[in-house]
């Protein structure tokens, strides 16, 4: 699998660096944002290492496909039961942060910290 030893999210996907975990298998991880714009907010990440949504090829459809699809089932588990929002931020204007793709997903009552 491909991992970057100085890749933050790798780091929490290989357990150096703690997260309060929601999904796991063998191939994505789903955890809270340490900083929460949202009553809940978790972050859908694919194990291996990939910077940005602008890397992904063909081969990665079923991957994207699937941490989409976690979504909805992440906030019904989380209670969140009137809607959500999910986003992907992608490169320096997109205004990512963590080079290792990503997708937020936000819901719970409003008003919101952000979003
Ligand atoms: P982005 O701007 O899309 O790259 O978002 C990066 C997100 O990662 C931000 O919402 C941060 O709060 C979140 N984040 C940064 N470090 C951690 C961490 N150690 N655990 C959980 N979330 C984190
Ligand atoms: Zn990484």
């Amino acid at each position: 699998m491909n991992v970057d030893p100085d890749c933050l999210f790798c780091k929490i996907v290989a357990g150096q660096i703690p997260s309060k975990k929601v999904f796991e298998d063998e191939e994505l991880l789903a955890f809270h944002d340490i900083h929460p714009w949202a009553p809940v907010h978790v972050l859908v990440i694919p194990k291996q290492h990939i910077a940005t949504l602008a890397d992904v090829g063909p081969e990665h459809d079923a991957l994207l496909g699937r941490m989409l699809g976690l979504a909805p089932r992440l906030m019904k588990e989380l209670g969140v039961g009137n809607g959500f929002r999910t986003l992907l931020n992608t490169g320096r204007d997109g205004g990512q942060e963590v080079y290792h793709l990503h997708m937020h997903v936000m819901g719970g009552p409003r008003p919101w910290r952000k979003g």
